[in-house]
């Protein structure tokens, strides 16, 4: 429906068209027939978050109903003693316990309400702090692979936006429709008391709103669905346009136009959207107070009559306009409830859906401890495949990597060495083919403690919005070891000696007193993190890749130095820099196409002795400018 206004965007639509059309399909049949479960499952959710908190909510808001009724009936007595002859001092007097209970009744039913309104505020933090708990809880502990499958994104952005107002939404809604309805039970009872035709002529009230909020909940709960993708285009838009990282290129790239053009484009959509379902929901309020009306001509025409043949009396129809009052507005109460309980079910589904998604997507870890001593690493026959890629991203690799050794991974990009590392990192799980850390099977060793004995200095290592020294000494933030060597190893001493408080300046200038690195420094935080974590195999993926020829040639050096007790898996593109290396692997569309050392690859002449001539002829032929 608003394909016209998502046309040319770059984002993926389809997955977040996906959630609406299923959402807008729910109807309120569907979600009533789930609402049970997800009721007893949201109960469970607050009753763990706070007992007392859910307790008094719950019965606060009913007790205070069962006041409105008592209120009620007292009513009646009091009218009963007023309209019963000419007033006198005595029928004054004894109407006076009839206004204390009339008095009571309201005063208990307000504390009874407002303590039930303070517990509701209170829980309403306390699980959004829960659902938001939960989502992180559960998304660092899912296998990575989830993270490069689109259905997971969209679960994980799905459950991110909406859920955390889920619990909340949902225990309110079910909390209103029991108070209406015991409302309308308590009324109900009242003017059964009273005279058994006043409860069919008020349900008859009833009728024309209930049909105008059912239908305007309606209405209102498929406006916000329907521009569901559209308003999160909007903030996508929106984000890009405020960011700092995008900023420079929105301006090198003069991007404003484009960008302001498609954001007022989404937003002319939206606000058109917003203001056809506002009119529809403003026709349908309208038609509703017309019935309305006539309904309680109809209910006010019926009890003159009564009144008129002498069925009931003054005293009994006064409170029956007090009570087809309060019927009306518990009737609306109920009503709203059950529809506020099927738009939260909506959103509280997304999040119970994720959290089974996740739970089964957790990883798995072996229990296994890993050797103590770095020992033999193999890697045998591994296949690896990235959810919903066409194309394996390694077939059939076979690796060694001896303790002590420095090993290298060298290949054209998109050949699978990062992949390959990131395996034996024990970050992703061969798809086949097994790999061994001293003779025992990765799967049955314990990813934490696995984690724990390799460091990896990736190529896309995160800029943490931290200072300089957390982002250095990241996972190892409790070692008092000090962080002189690792800064003097990787070159990032003198990246730390021009920061306004050294090892205490925030890494990130959208903070006060934060600044920002270039490429090259954070390069440089990224090898010095790498070393600080101290593990016995070093994965060093393009190290270098944004450092000036000196910083890494030293950088090179301090990574040897600091290798010596350890073993190093290197991936790199400086071929000059693998020259050192125990063994050299070459991939070639993610199979290994050569192996040996430096000398053995260039006699050879393979794929190595081609890319390692092509970068030397590049420096001794003039391929870059002399000084
Ligand atoms: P290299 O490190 O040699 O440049 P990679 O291991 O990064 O190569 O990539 C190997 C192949 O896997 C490439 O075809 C790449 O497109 C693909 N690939 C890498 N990462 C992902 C991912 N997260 N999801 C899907 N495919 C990926």
């Amino acid at each position: 429906m608003a394909d016209d206004v998502l046309d040319g965007l770059e984002l993926n639509e389809q997955s977040w068209w996906a959630h609406d059309a299923e959402v807008t399909a729910s109807g309120l049949f569907t979600m009533l027939r789930r609402l049970p479960a997800l009721v007893r499952d949201m109960l469970a959710l607050t009753w763990r978050t706070s007992r007392l908190d859910t307790l008094v909510m719950v019965g606060c808001a009913l007790i205070s109903e069962i006041f409105t009724a008592l209120g009620l009936l007292a009513t009646t007595d009091v009218l009963a003693q007023l309209f019963s002859a000419v007033p006198t001092t005595e029928s004054m007097v004894a109407a006076v316990p009839g206004v204390a209970a009339v008095v009571g009744a309201a005063v208990l039913r307000s504390a009874f309400s407002e303590a039930g309104t303070w517990a509701r505020n209170r829980l309403d933090p306390l699980l959004t702090q829960a659902v938001h708990t939960r989502l992180v809880e559960l998304t660092t502990a899912v296998e990575l692979a989830a993270f490069d499958d689109p259905d997971f994104h969209d679960q994980v952005e799905r459950a991110g936006m909406l859920s955390y107002r889920g619990p909340s939404m949902l225990l309110w809604a079910v909390v209103q429709t029991l108070s209406g309805f015991i409302g309308l039970l308590a009324v109900s009872g009242a003017l059964g008391v009273l005279h058994p035709i006043l409860l069919p002529l008020i349900l008859l009230s009833a009728v024309p709103s209930t049909w105008a909020s059912v239908r305007s909940a309606r209405v209102g709960y498929r406006a916000t669905a329907g521009i569901a993708a559209a308003h999160r285009r909007q903030s996508v838009l929106q984000d890009l346009m405020t960011d700092r990282r995008a900023a420079a290129e929105i301006r090198s790239y003069t991007m404003r136009p484009y960008l302001l053009a498609q954001f007022g484009r989404i937003y002319r959509w939206v606000t058109a959207y917003e203001l056809r379902s506002v009119r529809k929901q403003q026709l349908t309020g309208l038609w509703g107070d017309a019935f309305g009306g006539l309904a309680s001509g109809v209910v006010y025409a019926a009890l003159a009559a009564l009144l008129w043949t002498g069925e009931v009396r003054l005293a009994v129809a006064a409170t029956a306009v007090l009570a087809i009052q309060r019927a009306g507005s518990a009737t609306s109460q109920a009503l709203y409830g059950v529809n506020r309980a099927y738009e939260a079910g909506l959103y509280y589904e997304d999040f119970v859906r994720f959290c089974a998604e996740a739970e089964a997507r957790a990883e798995v870890s072996g229990g296994t401890a890993p050797p103590s001593d770095l020992d033999r690493i193999m890697v045998d026959g591994v296949d690896f495949s990235y959810p919903g890629a066409n194309e394996p991203a390694l077939t059939g690799v076979s690796i060694r990597i001896e303790p002590g050794e420095i090993v290298a991974l060298v290949g054209e990009n998109g050949s699978g060495k990062t992949t390959l590392s990131k395996i034996i990192a024990g970050l992703y799980l061969p798809t086949s083919g097994d790999i061994t850390w001293g003779g025992v099977d990765q799967r049955a060793i314990d990813r934490d403690a696995l984690r724990e004995r390799v460091a990896v200095i990736a190529q896309d290592f995160n800029h943490w919005p931290f200072t300089a020294g957390q982002n250095i000494a990241i996972g190892r933030h409790d070692s008092a070891e000090p962080l002189g060597p690792v800064l003097a190893a990787s070159g990032a001493d003198k990246v730390v000696d021009r920061l306004p408080y050294g090892l205490d300046t925030m890494l990130d200038p959208s903070y006060k007193g934060g600044t920002e690195l270039s490429g090259g420094q954070w390069q440089r935080v990224a090898v010095a993190r790498g070393l600080y974590r101290d593990a016995p195999l070093l994965i060093c993926d393009e190290p270098t890749a944004s450092l000036d020829a000196r910083s890494e040639h030293a950088i090179f050096e301090g990574i040897r130095r600091h290798a010596v007790q350890r073993t190093v898996l290197m991936i790199t593109h400086r071929l000059a820099s693998v020259r050192w290396a125990t063994r050299i692997y070459v991939l070639e569309n993610g199979k290994i196409a050569e192996e040996g050392d430096h000398a053995s690859l260039m006699a050879r002449g393979g794929i190595y002795a081609e890319m390692f001539t092509l970068q030397a002829r590049a420096y001794t032929e003039g391929g870059y400018p002399s000084k």
